[in-house]
């Protein structure tokens, strides 16, 4: 099937730039800048997650800079524009940055390419961030393997407006709001981002949770962004981590949804069961098993995984078998619902 469409992006105010807002997008088209992703009144819309092969051509003028997630596959100037095509085969989504303003650096590491994006944000800043993300993929392709989706390529696009949504993750790239990272910045110069940074690295392996299952997702991704604090930063930052986590799942109503029931949203208490409570999990199980044994155990689950896709109930009958004589406490926490107290952990 092939579906053909144009029209015009209306004039919607940017996410996060005022108060009470109903309608608000990340997505621009205007003067300064370029953001088009899925969630855009610009794309026919999916439900989302479902996966597909795209073919985008973009057109600039030609003293703009370009990124798209996906490869580039042609690009020729004509007329003082320039054209652009890129492709993503089996992806959820293809976003489009662009930016006269836009600069961007090339890093080579050993686990493959860190190309960043930016305007406005100082050097130091972007050094520290290369290396963090160069860190973090070693740290993650030693424990799970290349990574199935982004290729040799990490694109992290610190995206040129001022408010927006924050940092989402698409297959081999990061998008950033670099409005909100300058805002840090002037309270607090030593500011690292290590945490969302590693969280959207570790969804280029944790990205095939279907359905409700779409927690896998975020379990993981959290779980292994708090590993990278524990192996780049300090033990004791991740301890207070998990620290924080507990109490924040502790606060959970005695009737919030377990996380084999949780809904896929990411409402106030869906977050802390989805992110928080399925990373205490996880922790717990490392505990007992040790790194070596649980880390092998999510490499085997990823690669058995990663193609066909994993809802609540593949994690539960897979990681069963595996724990051996701890598979009763896999039951208890995927179906206790509220916080700690309804688990009665041994
Ligand atoms: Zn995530």
């Amino acid at each position: 099937m092939e579906i053909a469409y144009s029209g015009k992006l209306l004039k919607i105010p940017e996410f996060g730039t005022f108060p009470d807002q109903e309608t608000a997008l990340d997505d621009r088209i205007n003067s300064e800048m370029v953001e088009l992703a899925v969630y855009s009144c610009w794309y026919p819309y999916w439900s989302f997650g479902n996966k597909f092969d795209i073919s985008l051509e973009v057109s600039l003028p030609e003293e703009w800079k370009c990124v798209c997630s996906g490869r580039k596959t042609k690009e020729v100037k004509e007329n003082n524009r320039v054209v652009s095509w890129w492709s993503s085969k089996k992806d959820i989504d293809i976003v489009v940055i662009a930016s006269p303003e836009l600069k961007n650096k090339t890093v080579k590491t050993s686990s493959g390419i860190i190309d960043v994006y930016y305007s406005k944000l100082p050097e130091k800043y972007i050094i520290k961030e290369t290396n963090e993300i160069e860190k973090s993929l070693n740290l993650f392709t030693s424990l799970l393997g290349k990574p199935h989706i982004s290729g040799s390529v990490v694109k992290h696009v610190y995206s040129p407006k001022k408010k927006g949504q924050g940092s989402i993750s698409r297959a081999g790239m990061i998008i950033t709001s670099e409005g909100r990272i300058l805002d840090e910045l002037t309270r607090n110069q030593d500011i690292s981002y290590l945490h969302s940074i590693a969280h959207e690295i570790a969804h280029f392996w944790w990205n095939f949770g279907t359905g409700q299952g779409d927690w896998i997702n975020e379990t993981f991704a959290e779980y292994f962004s708090l590993i990278a604090i524990r192996e780049i930063s300090s033990k004791k930052r991740f301890d207070e981590y998990i620290d924080k986590y507990k109490k924040m799942v502790e606060k959970l109503p005695e009737d919030a949804p377990s996380l084999s029931e949780v809904p896929p949203v990411n409402d106030n208490n869906g977050y802390i069961i989805r992110y928080y409570k399925g990373s205490l999990m996880l922790d717990y199980f490392r505990e007992l098993l040790g790194d070596k044994k649980f880390f092998k155990i999510c490499k085997d689950f990823y690669i058995k995984f990663n193609e066909i896709g994993a809802g609540t109930s593949q994690f539960k009958d897979f990681w069963s078998k595996r724990l051996g004589k701890h598979r009763a406490m896999l039951d208890v926490w995927l179906n206790a619902k509220g916080g700690l107290n309804n688990l009665k952990l041994k």
